[in-house]
């Protein structure tokens, strides 16, 4: 397992009086001890570690894994409860989000009557909620990549476009400026559409007069990057002018007062009050923010709902928004690095109402 991060899930170990745990989330495996591949579990126990896979993975694991032993099994419930076994483990933890019932039960099938299953739920979120330096590289280089696309595709932001060709472009720009893949579908929400907090590009033209929300990222190395832009094609409406003045505010109150210490839901109530005063509170559904990293949304949920509190490390969105139905809608999103005395934007892209020509 990667050196600093052992530690931690023995003391998980420890704290669920647990023998052993097994990963099978790629994104904790990948985290804890460096395999890409698709398929494989990492078995930990108080002293040991291995990292189990199939023989379509067995030389990529051995140039990746950072694990006490790597062994190759046929059957992965078989190789794996053999493994425990050996071990004679008694308790042995899993995470409850990422293993299907029917996996558990072939699990069960296999092992003999003296091992327990225990489902975990999320036992690595608050181990991975705080980014190790090269971590936060990982995303500022995809934030870099990402801002770089959006800038070659801007020619494109212009009437007579479709939402369709617009998302294809960024993806194309993203990948050829070197990302390996698009963190999410690209949201490209014009006019009408823009109401939508989740309107995947369509076919849709873009005309002048509206404004455009375009919420896109893209993967680098396993780090994600997530941001959302609105832009105007020409001159818009005073109320759409005015929504976007709106979420600019309430996301910029938002930034200012993250500092290491504050309850993640009061970050979600500077935001929140803000566009309630302005008379929009019932036009804002979702929760702030979320965390980002090995996954787009992942620990911790920045909503009214939140319990934990904002630490130095913690990378998360914060991304206010304004729906009209029927009439449009604006969205204001940017990831942050919580620092000592208060937070850092990863995310390069002015947020300021860019005015596009129509
Ligand atoms: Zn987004
Ligand atoms: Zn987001």
């Amino acid at each position: 397992m990667i050196k600093d991060r052992s530690p931690r899930v023995r003391q998980l170990l420890n704290d669920l009086e647990l023998d052993a745990f097994c990963f099978f989330h790629r994104p904790n495996m990948r985290y804890l001890c460096g395999f890409t591949g698709t398929d494989g579990v990492l078995a930990v126990t108080a002293d040991t570690d291995c990292f189990l896979t199939d023989s379509r993975y067995a030389t990529q694991a051995s140039a990746e894994v950072v694990a006490g032993a790597i062994r190759e099994y046929k059957s992965k419930e078989e190789g794996l409860v053999a493994w425990l076994d050996e071990r004679q483990i008694k308790r042995v933890g899993f995470e409850a989000e990422h293993l299907s019932c029917a996996a558990l039960r072939r699990l069960r099938e296999k092992s003999p009557a003296t091992l327990e299953w225990v489902a975990v739920e999320r036992p690595v979120a608050s181990l991975r909620g705080i980014k190790g330096a090269d971590e936060v590289a990982g995303l500022e280089r995809a934030t870099a990549l990402a801002a770089a696309a959006f800038a070659d595709v801007l020619p494109l932001l212009t009437p007579g476009s479709s939402e369709r060709d617009v998302a294809l472009a960024l993806e194309m720009a993203m990948r050829r400026r070197g990302g390996d893949e698009k963190a999410f579908a690209t949201i490209v929400a014009s006019g009408p559409r823009g109401a939508l907090p989740h309107g995947v590009a369509s076919d849709k033209l873009l005309e002048a007069g509206e404004l455009v929300t375009i919420d896109f990222g893209v993967c680098c190395d396993g780090y994600h990057s997530d941001e959302t832009v609105t832009v105007a094609l020409g001159n818009v409406s005073a109320e759409l002018a005015a929504i976007h003045a709106i979420v600019l505010a309430a996301h910029d109150l938002a930034i200012a007062a993250i500092k290491p210490g504050l309850p993640l839901c009061q970050i979600d109530a500077v935001a929140r009050d803000y566009i309630v005063a302005q008379g929009y509170g019932e036009r804002f559904g979702h929760g702030l923010g979320h965390g980002v990293g090995l996954e787009v949304h992942e620990f911790p949920t920045v909503s009214p709902r939140s319990e934990e509190v904002a630490s130095a490390g913690m990378v998360f969105t914060v991304e206010p928004g304004i729906y009209l139905p029927g009439f449009g809608g604006v969205r204001i999103e940017d990831m942050v690095l919580v620092t000592v005395d208060g937070c850092r934007r990863l995310t390069r892209l002015e947020k300021n109402l860019l005015i596009l020509p129509a």
